[in-house]
């Protein structure tokens, strides 16, 4: 597999370690870094482009992303989104065959006029406009595992029959044209979480035929994240494993994960470098 590591350089706590946690990861012949300003960037990375605003604007009001811009933290925003639409292209072009997407600001409390929660632009989003718009793309597949809601998401595609929207959390079982939310209690076992994701998302997708998955990725419901629902580290692998397994059955491959909640330095160094692992692996 030719996995893209599509980076973008933002102090803060939990991304301190990166990219040096990937010593090992980045040298594999198989692996290509995409990065916007990482001040020491190796020599082997390529640079990773922004996207334009009308390409923001594919989902996103213009009165929205102007509301965006003027946070100040507009540049770490549009980056996040633009690696998850670069990762998108380069996967449709056939340049790699998924890609892992390390974002600032994230991507599932960002809907068509409103934003919140750490999220500004919804690149997973985007990237779907951009696939059916410029390059005939026809039907995709998202999965959201953090442990919070993606009412952003949930409202781009809630009349969207050719996206297969699941969202794992603690809202009751609901089911809307393709968009499907999965109940997840207070607590649940690993085995728990990952019989629910065969049931409810993994059977769909096989039947749902995605052209490509996207997984939006929080490890936020770890113990002792800020979204504690009983999950150990290792859920997130064996997590990882199968859907990036299911991509290669259903969807040619083609799988992007993009890093949402989650807060712990210590859990992203351990997880991180293992979930890239998993997807640059024959
Ligand atoms: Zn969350
Ligand atoms: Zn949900």
């Amino acid at each position: 597999m030719r996995t893209g590591v599509f980076f973008y350089y933002q102090k803060g706590e939990r991304l301190r370690d990166f990219p040096q946690a990937l010593e090992g990861i980045l040298e594999k012949t198989n692996v290509f870094l995409y990065d916007a300003f990482y001040p020491s960037k190796p020599p082997s990375s390529f640079e990773l482009e922004p996207i334009s605003s009308e390409v923001l604007c594919q989902i996103h009001s213009r009165q929205m992303v102007e509301e965006v811009r003027e946070t100040g933290i507009f540049e770490g925003a549009l980056l996040s989104a633009s690696a998850t639409v670069r990762a998108a292209e380069k996967i449709w072009a056939g340049e790699i065959d998924n890609a892992f997407v390390f974002t600032g600001y994230g991507d599932h409390h960002a809907g068509t006029c409103f934003f919140g929660g750490g999220c500004y632009f919804n690149g997973a989003a985007i990237a779907v406009r951009v696939l059916r718009k410029e390059f005939g793309a026809k039907r995709f597949a998202i999965i959201d595992t953090d442990a919070h809601h993606g009412d952003g998401t949930w409202e781009i595609f809630e009349g969207d029959l050719d996206v297969l929207y699941v969202c794992f959390c603690s809202l009751p079982n609901i089911e809307k044209n393709n968009n499907i939310n999965v109940h997840i209690p207070a607590r649940i076992t690993n085995e728990g979480y990952l019989d629910l994701v065969r049931k409810d998302f993994l059977l769909r997708a096989k039947t749902f035929q995605p052209e490509i998955l996207f997984w939006n990725y929080g490890y936020d419901g770890t113990q002792g994240e800020y979204g504690d629902i009983g999950l150990t580290p290792e859920f997130h692998i064996l997590l990882a494993e199968e859907l990036k397994t299911a991509a290669g059955d259903i969807a040619l491959g083609r799988f992007i994960t993009v890093l949402c909640g989650g807060s712990r330095r210590d859990l992203s160094r351990y997880l991180i470098p293992r979930i890239i692992g998993v997807l640059a692996k024959e």
